[in-house]
Protein backbone atom coordinates (compact mmCIF):
# COMPACT_ATOMS: atom_id res chain seq x y z
CA UNK A 1 0.00 0.00 0.00
CA UNK A 2 1.25 3.23 -0.98
CA UNK A 3 1.22 6.48 1.57
CA UNK A 4 2.69 9.89 0.69
CA UNK A 5 2.62 12.12 3.56
CA UNK A 6 2.41 16.32 2.33
CA UNK A 7 2.70 19.10 4.18
CA UNK A 8 -0.16 21.82 3.63
CA UNK A 9 -1.44 24.97 4.96
CA UNK A 10 -4.75 25.72 6.35
CA UNK A 11 -5.95 27.09 3.03
CA UNK A 12 -5.04 24.24 1.42
CA UNK A 13 -6.05 21.69 3.97
CA UNK A 14 -9.36 23.21 3.84
CA UNK A 15 -9.71 23.35 -0.26
CA UNK A 16 -8.61 19.51 -0.11
CA UNK A 17 -11.43 18.69 1.93
CA UNK A 18 -14.03 20.90 -0.12
CA UNK A 19 -12.84 18.76 -3.05
CA UNK A 20 -13.73 15.66 -1.16
CA UNK A 21 -16.78 17.43 0.24
CA UNK A 22 -19.59 13.99 -0.47
CA UNK A 23 -16.94 11.76 1.07
CA UNK A 24 -17.40 9.84 3.90
CA UNK A 25 -15.98 11.05 7.27
CA UNK A 26 -14.74 8.54 9.17
CA UNK A 27 -13.82 8.42 13.09
CA UNK A 28 -11.17 11.01 13.65
CA UNK A 29 -7.93 9.56 15.23
CA UNK A 30 -5.59 11.32 17.66
CA UNK A 31 -4.11 14.56 16.65
CA UNK A 32 -6.09 14.78 13.11
CA UNK A 33 -8.37 17.39 11.88
CA UNK A 34 -10.55 15.12 9.83
CA UNK A 35 -9.82 11.45 8.42
CA UNK A 36 -11.92 10.60 5.13
CA UNK A 37 -12.20 7.35 3.25
CA UNK A 38 -12.09 7.27 -0.27
CA UNK A 39 -12.36 3.65 -2.18
CA UNK A 40 -8.63 3.55 -3.17
CA UNK A 41 -7.38 6.30 -0.50
CA UNK A 42 -7.57 6.91 2.74
CA UNK A 43 -6.74 10.69 3.67
CA UNK A 44 -5.76 12.15 7.34
CA UNK A 45 -5.25 15.62 7.71
CA UNK A 46 -3.52 16.43 11.18
CA UNK A 47 -3.08 19.63 13.00
CA UNK A 48 0.20 19.69 12.53
CA UNK A 49 -0.36 20.44 8.94
CA UNK A 50 1.14 16.69 7.52
CA UNK A 51 -1.60 15.56 5.14
CA UNK A 52 -1.13 11.79 4.64
CA UNK A 53 -2.34 9.75 1.73
CA UNK A 54 -2.88 5.69 2.03
CA UNK A 55 -3.87 3.48 -0.42
CA UNK A 56 -3.32 2.54 -3.86
CA UNK A 57 -4.68 5.66 -5.21
CA UNK A 58 -2.45 7.66 -3.46
CA UNK A 59 -0.52 9.44 -5.92
CA UNK A 60 -3.79 10.12 -7.47
CA UNK A 61 -5.01 12.07 -4.99
CA UNK A 62 -2.20 13.85 -3.56
CA UNK A 63 -1.93 16.95 -5.06
CA UNK A 64 1.66 17.94 -5.68
CA UNK A 65 3.30 20.25 -3.38
CA UNK A 66 5.41 21.59 -5.89
CA UNK A 67 2.00 22.55 -8.06
CA UNK A 68 0.19 23.82 -5.04
CA UNK A 69 3.43 26.26 -4.16
CA UNK A 70 4.57 27.32 -7.87
CA UNK A 71 2.75 30.20 -9.33
CA UNK A 72 0.82 29.14 -11.85
CA UNK A 73 -0.02 30.71 -15.15
CA UNK A 74 -3.61 31.42 -15.15
CA UNK A 75 -5.19 29.33 -18.18
CA UNK A 76 -6.57 31.68 -21.09
CA UNK A 77 -7.46 31.57 -24.09
CA UNK A 78 -4.68 33.06 -25.50
CA UNK A 79 -2.45 32.47 -28.33
CA UNK A 80 -1.28 29.10 -29.91
CA UNK A 81 1.80 28.06 -28.31
CA UNK A 82 3.07 26.58 -31.82
CA UNK A 83 6.61 25.97 -30.64
CA UNK A 84 8.01 23.84 -27.90
CA UNK A 85 9.90 25.43 -26.48
CA UNK A 86 6.83 27.78 -25.48
CA UNK A 87 5.71 25.01 -23.49
CA UNK A 88 4.55 26.13 -20.12
CA UNK A 89 4.66 23.74 -16.54
CA UNK A 90 2.68 22.05 -15.15
CA UNK A 91 0.40 21.68 -18.68
CA UNK A 92 -2.63 18.90 -18.97
CA UNK A 93 -2.10 16.97 -22.55
CA UNK A 94 -4.59 14.74 -23.80
CA UNK A 95 -4.50 11.93 -26.72
CA UNK A 96 -7.35 9.01 -27.74
CA UNK A 97 -7.21 5.58 -28.61
CA UNK A 98 -8.66 2.81 -30.07
CA UNK A 99 -10.98 4.87 -32.54
CA UNK A 100 -9.53 3.01 -35.86
CA UNK A 101 -9.43 -0.43 -33.81
CA UNK A 102 -12.76 -2.46 -34.59
CA UNK A 103 -12.46 -4.58 -31.74
CA UNK A 104 -11.50 -3.08 -27.98
CA UNK A 105 -12.57 0.30 -26.65
CA UNK A 106 -11.66 3.92 -26.87
CA UNK A 107 -9.58 5.11 -24.27
CA UNK A 108 -8.64 8.85 -23.63
CA UNK A 109 -6.15 9.97 -21.51
CA UNK A 110 -5.63 13.85 -19.90
CA UNK A 111 -2.44 13.77 -18.07
CA UNK A 112 -0.71 16.45 -16.08
CA UNK A 113 3.68 17.02 -16.23
CA UNK A 114 5.24 19.00 -13.63
CA UNK A 115 8.98 20.16 -14.42
CA UNK A 116 9.69 17.72 -12.18
CA UNK A 117 8.35 15.11 -13.57
CA UNK A 118 10.69 15.95 -16.76
CA UNK A 119 13.61 13.46 -15.34
CA UNK A 120 11.50 10.32 -15.25
CA UNK A 121 10.00 11.41 -18.74
CA UNK A 122 13.83 11.44 -19.81
CA UNK A 123 14.55 8.14 -18.31
CA UNK A 124 11.58 6.69 -19.72
CA UNK A 125 12.48 8.12 -23.48
CA UNK A 126 8.35 9.47 -23.79
CA UNK A 127 7.33 9.98 -26.99
CA UNK A 128 4.41 9.58 -29.23
CA UNK A 129 2.47 5.83 -28.37
CA UNK A 130 2.43 5.29 -32.15
CA UNK A 131 6.17 5.29 -32.11
CA UNK A 132 6.50 3.01 -29.29
CA UNK A 133 6.09 -0.93 -29.54
CA UNK A 134 3.73 -2.67 -26.84
CA UNK A 135 6.51 -3.97 -25.05
CA UNK A 136 7.68 -0.65 -24.14
CA UNK A 137 4.36 0.78 -23.48
CA UNK A 138 3.66 -1.70 -20.97
CA UNK A 139 6.91 -1.61 -19.37
CA UNK A 140 6.25 2.93 -19.28
CA UNK A 141 2.90 3.08 -18.75
CA UNK A 142 2.72 1.66 -15.38
CA UNK A 143 5.49 3.97 -14.29
CA UNK A 144 4.25 6.96 -15.47
CA UNK A 145 0.23 6.20 -13.93
CA UNK A 146 2.54 6.13 -10.50
CA UNK A 147 3.99 9.45 -10.63
CA UNK A 148 1.28 11.55 -12.66
CA UNK A 149 -1.87 12.57 -11.93
CA UNK A 150 -4.50 11.51 -14.54
CA UNK A 151 -7.76 11.26 -15.81
CA UNK A 152 -8.55 7.94 -17.84
CA UNK A 153 -11.95 7.16 -19.54
CA UNK A 154 -12.99 3.72 -21.31
CA UNK A 155 -15.88 3.48 -23.86
CA UNK A 156 -16.51 -0.04 -23.59
CA UNK A 157 -17.79 -1.68 -26.76
CA UNK A 158 -21.28 -2.34 -25.43
CA UNK A 159 -21.26 1.80 -24.28
CA UNK A 160 -19.67 2.84 -27.78
CA UNK A 161 -22.54 1.30 -29.71
CA UNK A 162 -25.29 2.51 -27.97
CA UNK A 163 -23.67 6.06 -28.06
CA UNK A 164 -22.74 6.01 -31.25
CA UNK A 165 -26.32 5.69 -32.39
CA UNK A 166 -26.78 9.22 -31.29
CA UNK A 167 -23.39 10.68 -31.53
CA UNK A 168 -20.59 10.84 -34.13
CA UNK A 169 -17.15 9.52 -33.51
CA UNK A 170 -15.59 12.76 -33.41
CA UNK A 171 -18.57 14.11 -30.41
CA UNK A 172 -17.92 11.04 -28.70
CA UNK A 173 -14.27 12.02 -28.37
CA UNK A 174 -14.70 15.53 -28.00
CA UNK A 175 -17.17 14.52 -24.87
CA UNK A 176 -14.60 11.89 -23.68
CA UNK A 177 -11.43 14.35 -23.56
CA UNK A 178 -13.88 17.29 -21.97
CA UNK A 179 -14.59 14.92 -19.64
CA UNK A 180 -11.23 13.75 -18.86
CA UNK A 181 -9.77 17.54 -18.21
CA UNK A 182 -12.71 18.20 -15.84
CA UNK A 183 -11.96 14.83 -13.47
CA UNK A 184 -8.18 15.55 -13.83
CA UNK A 185 -8.97 19.81 -13.02
CA UNK A 186 -10.82 18.30 -10.08
CA UNK A 187 -7.83 16.49 -8.50
CA UNK A 188 -5.65 19.92 -8.69
CA UNK A 189 -5.46 22.49 -6.53
CA UNK A 190 -4.53 25.44 -8.89
CA UNK A 191 -5.13 25.47 -12.95
CA UNK A 192 -2.44 24.21 -15.06
CA UNK A 193 -0.91 26.57 -16.81
CA UNK A 194 -2.09 25.77 -20.10
CA UNK A 195 -3.95 22.44 -21.75
CA UNK A 196 -3.45 20.66 -25.23
CA UNK A 197 -5.47 18.29 -26.99
CA UNK A 198 -4.49 16.59 -29.95
CA UNK A 199 -6.28 17.94 -32.66
CA UNK A 200 -8.66 15.30 -34.15
CA UNK A 201 -11.02 18.31 -35.08
CA UNK A 202 -10.93 22.12 -35.86
CA UNK A 203 -12.02 24.14 -32.91
CA UNK A 204 -15.24 25.33 -33.57
CA UNK A 205 -16.84 21.75 -34.35
CA UNK A 206 -14.67 20.53 -30.58
CA UNK A 207 -16.71 22.68 -28.81
CA UNK A 208 -19.94 22.89 -31.17
CA UNK A 209 -19.83 18.98 -30.05
CA UNK A 210 -19.78 20.22 -26.81
CA UNK A 211 -23.27 22.17 -26.91
CA UNK A 212 -25.63 20.97 -23.77
CA UNK A 213 -22.90 19.74 -21.85
CA UNK A 214 -22.67 20.62 -18.18
CA UNK A 215 -19.47 21.71 -17.98
CA UNK A 216 -16.99 22.57 -20.58
CA UNK A 217 -13.21 22.91 -20.46
CA UNK A 218 -12.05 26.36 -22.37
CA UNK A 219 -9.04 27.73 -23.12
CA UNK A 220 -7.41 24.99 -24.93
CA UNK A 221 -4.50 24.72 -27.01
CA UNK A 222 -5.53 22.52 -30.27
CA UNK A 223 -2.12 21.15 -31.87
CA UNK A 224 -1.66 18.36 -34.68
CA UNK A 225 0.91 15.85 -33.98
CA UNK A 226 0.92 17.54 -30.32
CA UNK A 227 1.61 14.00 -28.94
CA UNK A 228 5.43 14.83 -30.79
CA UNK A 229 5.21 18.19 -29.12
CA UNK A 230 4.07 18.41 -25.29
CA UNK A 231 5.33 16.17 -22.80
CA UNK A 232 1.90 15.82 -21.25
CA UNK A 233 0.00 14.64 -24.98
CA UNK A 234 2.80 11.93 -25.04
CA UNK A 235 2.24 10.48 -21.83
CA UNK A 236 -1.66 10.53 -21.83
CA UNK A 237 -0.71 8.72 -25.57
CA UNK A 238 0.92 6.40 -24.04
CA UNK A 239 -1.81 5.40 -20.45
CA UNK A 240 -4.36 5.57 -23.01
CA UNK A 241 -2.54 3.21 -25.39
CA UNK A 242 -2.12 0.96 -22.51
CA UNK A 243 -5.50 0.85 -20.93
CA UNK A 244 -6.27 -0.64 -24.94
CA UNK A 245 -3.80 -3.28 -24.68
CA UNK A 246 -5.04 -4.07 -20.87
CA UNK A 247 -8.75 -4.49 -22.18
CA UNK A 248 -7.41 -6.30 -25.21
CA UNK A 249 -5.76 -8.62 -23.41
CA UNK A 250 -9.00 -9.21 -21.04
CA UNK A 251 -10.96 -10.12 -24.10
CA UNK A 252 -8.66 -12.21 -25.74
CA UNK A 253 -9.04 -14.50 -22.05
CA UNK A 254 -12.45 -14.31 -21.77
CA UNK A 255 -13.16 -15.45 -25.46
CA UNK A 256 -10.01 -17.26 -25.59
CA UNK A 257 -9.89 -15.35 -29.18
CA UNK A 258 -7.14 -13.40 -30.98
CA UNK A 259 -8.71 -9.80 -31.93
CA UNK A 260 -6.25 -8.06 -34.61
CA UNK A 261 -5.89 -4.57 -34.56
CA UNK A 262 -7.04 -1.87 -36.60
CA UNK A 263 -9.38 -2.17 -39.47
CA UNK A 264 -8.16 -4.10 -42.02
CA UNK A 265 -8.56 -7.51 -43.98
CA UNK A 266 -7.70 -9.59 -40.67
CA UNK A 267 -9.95 -7.61 -38.58
CA UNK A 268 -12.85 -9.38 -41.47
CA UNK A 269 -11.43 -12.87 -41.25
CA UNK A 270 -12.02 -12.53 -37.86
CA UNK A 271 -14.90 -11.26 -37.53
CA UNK A 272 -15.95 -14.43 -39.66
CA UNK A 273 -14.57 -16.33 -37.23
CA UNK A 274 -16.08 -15.08 -34.42
CA UNK A 275 -19.26 -15.32 -35.56
CA UNK A 276 -18.66 -19.22 -35.95
CA UNK A 277 -17.61 -19.71 -32.45
CA UNK A 278 -19.73 -17.21 -30.98
CA UNK A 279 -23.31 -15.71 -31.55
CA UNK A 280 -23.78 -12.92 -33.84
CA UNK A 281 -25.20 -11.33 -30.76
CA UNK A 282 -22.30 -11.14 -28.73
CA UNK A 283 -20.37 -9.21 -31.33
CA UNK A 284 -21.66 -5.81 -29.79
CA UNK A 285 -19.63 -6.45 -26.59
CA UNK A 286 -15.90 -6.74 -28.42
CA UNK A 287 -16.93 -4.37 -31.87
CA UNK A 288 -17.56 -1.20 -33.03
CA UNK A 289 -20.25 -1.94 -35.44
CA UNK A 290 -20.79 1.13 -37.36
CA UNK A 291 -17.48 0.38 -39.05
CA UNK A 292 -17.94 -0.81 -42.45
CA UNK A 293 -16.33 -4.42 -41.88
CA UNK A 294 -19.28 -5.55 -39.90
CA UNK A 295 -21.13 -5.54 -43.27
CA UNK A 296 -17.82 -6.32 -45.78
CA UNK A 297 -17.24 -9.98 -43.45
CA UNK A 298 -21.22 -11.14 -43.89
MG1 LIG B 1 -4.37 11.63 -31.28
Amino acid sequence: METITQTMNDAQIDNLRKRYASAHVCKTPPYARWQIKLSDCTITAYNSGKVVFQGEGAAIHAPHVDQVSRPVNKLTSSKKSDHPSSIVYPHIGSDEVGTGDYFGPVCVCAALVRESDLPLLEKLAVQDSKQINDAMIRKCAPQLMEQLTYSLLILDNQKYNLIHSTNNMNMIKAKLHNKAYLNLLSKMERLPGAIYLDQFTPETLYYRYLKGEAEIVRGIHFETKAENKFPAVACGSIIARYAFLKAMDDMEKRYDFTFPKGAGKQVDAAIREFRKRFDERELPFVAKLHFANTEKSK
